[in-house]
C-alpha cells in the first residue's frame, strides 16, 4: 500500500512479517452511534504521531517485521463479514503470525478468535461492557455478543472482561455469567490485580487481547460509539498489556469512532496501544 496509508513501519512483506496489521471497517450491528468503519483508516493515520521505538522497552529491543494487509471488504450482513475476516486472518494464524487487528466494531473480533484453535488461547477483553447477550436487536452476531459467541468457541473458563461497568439485567440473571471485573474493583485493587485474576482464571495460556476502546474512560476516549462513564485510564491499559507480556497470543483494538472524535485523540490512543503490543511481542518473541 502507498505510504501514509499502511501503518507506521509497517514494510515488510507477509512472508518475512512476524506481524500482521488488518483493517475491519465494519460497523452494521452498531446500536447507537455508527462511525467504527472509518477507524482503520483514522488509526492507521494516528500511527505517524510516535517516534520508531518507545524507550521504555529498550533501546537495542528487535524490532517486528510488519505487514499491513490492508483492509477487509466491508459488507451489510455480518455473515460476510464473518466470512470475509475468515478469509483474511485463516492464513496469518496458521502461519503463526501475531495478528493485529484495528475495528470496526467489537463483533469482528468473534471470527478471529474463532480461527484460533479452541485449546490455544483465552479471550481477555478491556471493555465497558459484558457484551455476553445470546442476541441483541435480532443478531447473534451483534456488537452486544461478542464474549457469548467466543465462549462458544473456547468454552467460559476462557474468557474474562476487565473494565466493565454496564451489563444488562439479562447477562447477570443466568447460570453462565461470562466472567469480569468491573472497573470500580481496578479502581480499587489496581491494574496489575485485575489482569492477575483475569489470567489465573482462564485456562489456557495464551492471551489474545481485545480493547474495545470503551473501556477506556471517556473523558480519554471519547471518540466511540457507546461512551460509558468511570472508565480505566490509558496507563493503566498499558500495564495489563505488559504484565500479558510472553501470553499475549494476538490484539485488537474495536469500537473507535473517528465521526464521534474530532480532535482525533481516540485514534491516537489506539495507534499507541497497537504499538504497545507490538513492542511487548517483540520484547518475548524476538529474544
Ligand atoms: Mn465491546
Ligand atoms: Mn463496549
Amino acid at each position: 500500500m502507498p505510504y501514509g496509508i499502511s501503518y507506521a513501519g509497517a514494510e515488510a512483506d507477509y512472508n518475512s512479517a512476524d506481524a500482521v496489521i488488518f483493517g475491519i471497517p465494519y460497523d452494521h450491528t452498531a446500536s447507537f452511534k455508527a462511525g467504527a468503519r472509518e477507524a482503520p483508516w483514522a488509526v492507521r493515520r494516528a500511527s505517524y504521531n510516535f517516534e520508531e521505538i518507545h524507550f521504555e522497552h529498550g533501546l537495542d529491543q528487535p524490532r517486528l517485521e510488519l505487514y499491513d494487509y490492508g483492509n477487509c471488504d466491508d459488507f451489510v450482513l455480518p455473515e460476510d463479514m464473518i466470512e470475509e475476516v475468515n478469509f483474511a486472518v485463516k492464513p496469518a494464524i496458521r502461519d503463526k503470525k501475531f495478528t493485529v487487528a484495528i475495528g470496526g466494531e467489537h463483533s469482528v473480533t468473534v471470527p478471529i478468535v474463532q480461527n484460533y484453535d479452541k485449546d490455544d488461547i483465552a479471550l481477555i477483553t478491556i471493555d465497558a461492557h459484558l457484551d455476553s447477550r445470546d442476541d441483541y436487536l435480532g443478531s447473534p452476531y451483534s456488537h452486544a455478543c461478542v464474549t457469548r459467541r467466543a465462549s462458544e468457541h473456547l468454552g467460559i473458563d476462557n474468557i474474562c472482561a476487565i473494565g466493565v461497568r454496564a451489563i444488562g439485567a439479562e447477562e447477570l440473571d443466568r447460570e453462565d455469567v461470562i466472567p469480569f471485573v468491573t472497573a470500580f474493583d481496578v479502581m480499587d485493587n489496581g491494574p496489575e490485580w485485575a489482569i492477575k485474576k483475569a489470567m489465573d482464571g482462564v485456562k489456557n495460556d495464551r492471551i489474545y487481547l481485545s480493547i474495545d476502546i470503551d473501556g477506556i474512560d471517556p473523558a480519554y476516549a471519547p471518540g466511540t460509539g457507546t461512551p460509558e462513564p468511570f472508565g480505566l485510564l490509558p496507563i493503566d491499559v498499558k500495564k495489563i498489556i505488559n504484565i500479558i507480556g510472553e501470553r499475549l497470543a494476538g490484539f485488537d483494538v474495536v469500537e473507535v469512532c473517528p465521526p464521534a472524535d474530532p480532535s482525533g485523540i481516540t485514534s491516537i490512543l489506539a495507534a499507541r496501544l497497537i504499538n504497545e503490543a507490538l513492542a511487548v511481542y517483540a520484547k518475548h518473541s524476538k529474544r
